[in-house]
């Protein structure tokens, strides 16, 4: 695990996109969906507090941001989680002690699959066990203090509908979660995508100035982040998605090409291993506008 130091007082910490290392040889969810992507979890720190942005792809990536995180002199966590999804919360445990704030709807969709995530039911093994829930939950909004900074986090349906950003308004900061990704967005609700874009046009209206993704391009964590591009390419993608069922042409298109215009303008990094996910995206939508 690698640790990056995108802004002052935030700290990545990234793995993944190793070329030729693998947590198992079988298939399994940490492999296919996380490190080959390459996964970062975050965290502010401000005196001896630290506000961890999820925690990490297993208990002992956990176990290992905490460590870092009191090796910088951190004594007091606060977790906030951005969605339910296994790689943002298998490291919980590390933080069993602390407070673990969510929006209620991660807490629900976490306690409804508690028995399936902690016997490896749910994206199969390894199972997550025992599943740590979040102690505090909030709605729409909520305040988080770190030290002197002040950072809020905000409930939006974009990716899952459970999602929370945070915001730091004085940096002009936007910890995404998997709202956003580079190359491309993971389809998992694509019948919520008219929210998905309103949302995103929310996150645009905060008109932040860097955006820290979960699944990203380690170089441009460690330079500081996106710009809004990343959004609007995000956008783009997805108003592409939703005209696929009416264009046969459109779902034969390689990524590369699909996205040529936002990966020329320097929005999106090209990431092979994201050709996988858009074919699995593809099929996603097709299959959903079918049923519909
Ligand atoms: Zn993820």
């Amino acid at each position: 695990m690698r640790i990056l130091r995108p802004a002052p007082g935030v700290l990545a910490f990234y793995d993944g996109r190793v070329e030729g290392y693998r947590f198992s040889p079988r298939l399994n969810w940490i492999d296919e969906g996380a490190l080959s992507l390459g996964t970062a979890s975050f965290a502010v720190l401000d005196g001896d507090e630290a506000l961890v942005y999820d925690t990490h792809t297993t208990p002992e990536h956990g176990r290992q941001v905490r460590a870092a995180l009191e090796a910088e002199g951190a004594r007091s966590f606060t977790v906030l989680l951005s969605h339910w999804h296994l790689d943002h919360v298998a490291g919980n445990t590390a933080f069993r002690d602390c407070e673990i704030v969510s929006t209620a709807r991660t807490a629900e969709l976490l306690r409804d699959h508690q028995d399936q995530i902690e016997a490896g039911r749910y994206e199969g093994p390894p199972g997550i066990c025992p599943l740590v829930h979040p102690t505090r939950t909030f709605e729409e909004r909520t305040e988080l203090q770190v030290g002197a900074r002040r950072l809020e986090a905000i409930h939006v349906d974009v990716h899952s509908d459970d999602a929370a950003v945070l915001w730091d308004p004085e940096a002009r900061l936007l910890l995404a979660g998997d709202t956003v990704e580079d190359t491309v967005t993971y389809v998992e609700e694509p019948d919520h995508f008219d929210a998905h874009l309103r949302d995103l046009d929310r996150l645009l209206g905060l008109d932040p100035t860097a955006i820290l993704p979960s699944h990203g391009d380690p170089d441009v964590i460690a330079g500081g982040g996106y710009g809004r591009g990343l959004i609007t390419a995000t956008q783009d993608y997805i108003r592409l998605l939703q005209r696929m069922p009416a264009e046969p042409d459109l779902p034969e298109l390689p990524l590369r090409d699909l996205l040529a215009p936002p990966l020329e303008a320097g929005d999106l990094r090209y990431f092979e291993p994201y050709e996988r996910v858009h074919r699995e995206n593809v099929k996603t939508v097709l299959e959903a506008l079918d049923a519909a």
